[in-house]
């Protein structure tokens, strides 16, 4: 089992071919993609992609602690 520790799918940079990224992971034999949201907009667009692309592959974390920080 492989697991992505830390992929930012959300940023712009992969709008375009989240499609391919993922699928390349799958290929590659990635079983899990960690997703680190910065803030409360792109923890919800982690938790989208978790939906779409199933939480067997994407796994939204979000730290609730950092997120207080931030504010
Ligand atoms: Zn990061």
């Amino acid at each position: 089992m492989f697991i992505d520790t830390h992929a930012h799918l959300f940023f712009e940079n992969f709008k375009e071919d989240v499609d391919d990224v993922i699928q390349r992971a799958k290929d590659n034999s990635i079983d899990f993609i960690v997703v680190p949201a910065t803030d409360i907009k792109t923890a919800k667009e982690a938790i989208e992609l978790a939906e779409k692309y199933g939480t067997d592959l994407c796994h939204c974390r979000y730290s609730s602690s950092r997120y207080k920080r931030l504010e």
